[in-house]
């Protein structure tokens, strides 16, 4: 008899866009064939674990079969494209942020025909019809060659060296966390709003490996502005550029950021304008990025509403009086409204209308859901954790079940040094290999021993800096006294409105170090 292999299922759904016919059909199968959970990922998609091999099939088919794809969602090849998931109608950047994040991962799909025949018997699936500009885009090898259906046109016979991740953002917006992904593109529209071209960001990636200097975690270089009509062809230039010189012999030296760092953003740049036939432009001038989570009920600029609700660390779940699950289910069978999994592990439904505020505001307060973001504790609601165990086979310690008790215990040392006003951005991971974006956080936890993490600080409540690694292991029961000495300095010494990661930066990791050194408690 065959062993219970069990399977860890993961959604592609661009912009984190899903439609109600598919969360319900995923909400089923929760209990049909996973462990009686979703979980909302860091790229916007579902992750179901716990399937046993004989219902992969099922599951799988289940999924396309109800408008969604697994399709990419895994895999050495373009990962679910990121957009901002805030559905705004009256601010045309975020419609073509929606947009190109579909269109991108549609130019990305690859053609081969052996996931339907594995999984669905051989059709096709019903799905969204996809833009003949970007079908032709990927057809053409970029000298006019027409590459015929059925062929790989981008990925050839051995796809990618590494995972590749796209997002899509509009300018000031930072909620797709843009500087940890291999390629960003920032809408950029003139004054009547009308759609230019893109600032393009290339070479982000957070995954490393513990003592192993030569893998680190890098933010995105810029690269340029390209016009809208080029952005495919720079796209596809980018992504050759890494399929036929990235690394093939290192899997831990393979990802893009390392082609960039050895080569150079110069070296780099010339050899994507040689695949992409022109000189790419300098970057357009653009604002100051923030995080946003667009937590809350807000007017979507068309008389309809959306409603972003904090779920911690992604677990959509029903536990004692807490039935965040059934909430969801009732609401999205009842209203049949859409939803965008946000890149914070949130969900946020939308097209609502008006006069479905109330009846959703109860369904969710009688589930014990917090709908008024105010009322989320900050630390929680800024947080994020991967799963790690007992789900994921590279965890070397606890994250997602251990974060809440983790958060309370800042809090409370918080509290006593008097900073109860403070709050910041803290991540957690059970390994290196980053999943919830812990080198991007104020604070950052990673796991590096059993029962012990390694400490990042000095990341930005934005996300736009790259945290830099403070201690290699501090054991989970000494977290109070280890991080009191630190908390005491910020408080001596940071200036006006600082945030604890900006204050970390400022004042330097050494200078730290050396305080918490001679810091006598009494
Ligand atoms: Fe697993 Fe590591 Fe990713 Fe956490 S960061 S989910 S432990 S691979």
């Amino acid at each position: 008899q065959e062993k219970d292999y069990q399977f860890m299922l993961r959604t592609r759904n661009p912009g984190g866009f899903i439609p109600p016919q598919l969360y319900l059909a995923l909400d089923k199968m929760a209990d049909d064939y996973g462990n009686g959970t979703l979980r909302a990922t860091t790229r916007q998609g579902f992750q179901m674990h716990g399937i046993l091999k004989k219902n992969l099939k099922a599951a799988i088919a289940t999924i396309v079969n109800n408008l969604g794809s697994t399709l990419g969602a895994c895999g050495d090849l373009n990962r679910n494209v990121m957009a901002p998931p805030v559905p705004y109608k009256n601010r045309p950047e975020y419609q073509y942020a929606w947009e190109y994040a579909t269109n991108v991962a549609d130019l990305l799909t690859p053609q081969t025909g052996a996931y339907y025949e594995i999984w669905l018997d051989g059709e096709k699936a019903i799905s969204a019809e996809e833009s003949p500009e970007v079908k032709a885009a990927r057809q053409s090898n970029g000298n006019g060659t027409i590459i015929h259906e059925g062929e790989e046109p981008l990925y050839g016979s051995h796809y990618m060296p590494r995972k590749f991740k796209c997002s899509v953002t509009v300018p000031g917006d930072n909620s797709v966390d843009l500087f940890s992904q291999d390629v960003s593109l920032v809408v950029i529209t003139n004054k009547k709003k009308e759609l230019q071209g893109f600032n393009v960001y290339a070479g982000g990636g957070l995954g490393r490996t513990h003592n192993k200097e030569e893998t680190f975690a890098r933010v995105a270089d810029p690269i340029g502005y390209v016009e809208k009509e080029d952005i495919y062809n720079l796209i596809k230039a980018i992504l050759s550029t890494q399929r036929d010189y990235g690394d093939r012999t290192n899997r831990r030296h393979a990802r893009m950021k390392y082609l960039i760092n050895d080569w150079g953003v110069a070296k780099f740049k010339t050899t994507v304008e040689g695949y992409f036939g022109k000189e790419i432009a300098p970057l357009k001038p653009l604002p100051e990025f923030k995080y946003k989570d667009f937590l809350g009920w807000e007017e979507q600029g068309d008389g309809k509403l959306f409603l972003g609700i904090s779920i911690d660390n992604g677990r959509i779940k029903d536990e004692g009086n807490f039935q965040l699950r059934t909430a969801l289910r009732e609401i999205v069978a009842k209203y049949s409204v859409p939803m965008r999994v946000t890149p914070h592990q949130n969900v946020l439904l939308y097209d609502i209308a008006p006069e479905a505020r109330s009846p959703i505001t109860e369904i969710l307060t009688r589930c014990g859901v917090i709908v008024e973001p105010k009322e989320i504790e900050t630390l929680t609601r800024y947080s994020m954790a991967c799963p790690a165990l007992p789900t994921c086979g590279l965890a070397v310690t606890e994250s997602e079940r251990v974060i809440p008790s983790i958060l309370e215990r800042i809090r409370a040392l918080l509290d006593k040094l008097g900073l109860q006003n403070e709050s910041f951005v803290i991540r957690m991971t059970g390994c290196p290999n980053g999943c919830a974006r812990p080198y991007m956080a104020e604070l950052g936890f990673v796991g590096s021993f059993p029962e012990s993490y390694q400490v990042w600080l000095a990341g930005c409540p934005d996300q736009t800096r790259l945290a830099q690694v403070y201690t290699d292991r501090v054991h989970v029961n000494d977290l109070e006294t280890f991080f009191e000495p630190i908390f005491v300095y910020f408080k001596q010494s940071k200036q006006k409105k600082e945030s604890f990661g900006d204050f970390c930066h400022r004042v330097g990791l050494d200078a730290i170090r050396e305080f918490t050194a001679n810091y006598d408690p009494n």
